[in-house]
């Protein structure tokens, strides 16, 4: 694997070909990476580039040029398919993502379902758009990395989160209906987000962590989704698990993920990667909110450095970058890889 590019690097991380031992291992982030100073440095700011295709695709491209980050990762929030979907979004403001504020589905027992003109609502042509700029920017020198929602969070944003949890429980046979249309709608997104330029695309899952689903709701409701999502989307799949997400690891390794991306909370590498296995690259995990946002770049290369000797697969953030992260903070990642190595 010596010499490779940055995005020969990705793929053969991921598709388990190396690095050779002691080669550099990639330093990235596959969750949101858009801060106030990239914005700054760059003149696209949110919440235009949320909506505007070469917005989306300059500041994620800043995230290389400017901190070193090996990949460009877009978009920068989770709310592109619910709102395709019907629900509506408050756009936010430069150091805030967008996020929903109705949920069509909160009353009754509608089933949502497939629209014939998905790939065309909404802000989905932006980000397709955005994908397609990045590959036309970067050739193949440089890993895209598209994020899409989960189909348990789309379902959680069109029902709302009380609903869903008490169905989950009372009425498992709805949630399970709605989770499989929503499931073909990820899976059909997925697929064009692939084919329109990303290498890979980053499923961040904040509503199926250990913290809210009990192993059992897991196993029966969200493993099944995963599997099929896996299966039936033709590239590099990523999970963003937030909280602890130990105990689902090995599940989420018999799904098909090429990467399992974990936040801080996940303390012993050495065990999280005994229960992934070799079928998946574990993915992280410095983390974001006390180190990244609030820490000196000396902590942020101390973390770092205890994630490489942990044997972390590829160095990230723990999960998506608060926008006011400093950006020497984000280099001090990228150095620590760099020190690391030498
Ligand atoms: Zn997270």
């Amino acid at each position: 694997m010596k010499n490779s590019n940055l995005k020969d690097r990705f793929l053969d991380t991921l598709l388990g070909k190396g690095p050779d031992p002691g080669e550099k291992i990639p330093v990235l982030s596959v969750t949101q990476t858009g801060t106030v100073d990239l914005m700054k440095k760059t003149g696209a700011f949110w919440p235009e580039a949320h909506s505007n295709p070469e917005k989306m695709a300059t500041l994620a491209l800043a995230a290389h040029e400017i901190t070193g980050l090996e990949a460009a990762r877009y978009p920068y929030c989770v709310t592109v398919l619910s709102e395709a979907l019907g629900c509506k979004v408050r756009k936010g403001s430069q150091a805030l993502q967008p996020y929903v504020i109705s949920h069509p589905l909160e009353v009754g027992k509608r089933v949502p379902e497939i629209p014939e003109d998905l790939l065309n609502r909404g802000r989905i042509p932006t980000v397709l758009e955005a994908g397609r700029l990045l590959k036309t920017k970067t050739g193949d020198s440089l890993p895209l990395i598209a994020g899409i929602e989960s189909p348990a969070s789309i379902t959680t944003k069109l029902m709302g989160g009380d609903k869903y949890m008490k169905c989950l429980l009372k009425d498992p046979a709805y949630v399970r209906e709605c989770l499989a249309v929503n499931t073909e709608i990820v899976i059909e997104y997925a697929n064009a987000l692939l084919d329109s330029g990303a290498d890979a695309v980053c499923m961040p899952d904040g509503v199926s962590s250990p913290e809210l689903l009990s192993p059992a709701l897991f196993e029966n409701f969200i493993k099944p989704v995963y599997g099929k999502f896996c299966r039936e989307v033709n590239g590099i799949k990523i999970i963003h698990m937030c909280g602890d997400a130990t105990p689902f690891l090995k599940t989420l390794s018999e799904c098909g993920f090429a990467g399992i991306s974990v936040e801080e909370k996940v303390r012993d590498l050495k065990r999280a990667k005994e229960e992934i296995g070799k079928g998946a690259i574990l993915i992280g995990n410095v983390s974001t909110a006390s180190t990244l946002l609030s820490g000196t770049p000396r902590e942020v290369k101390a973390e770092a450095k205890s994630c490489l000797e942990g044997g972390i697969g590829i160095l990230a953030p723990g999960c998506g970058i608060a926008p006011l992260t400093p950006v020497e903070n984000m280099r001090a990642l990228v150095e620590a890889r760099n020190e690391y190595y030498s």
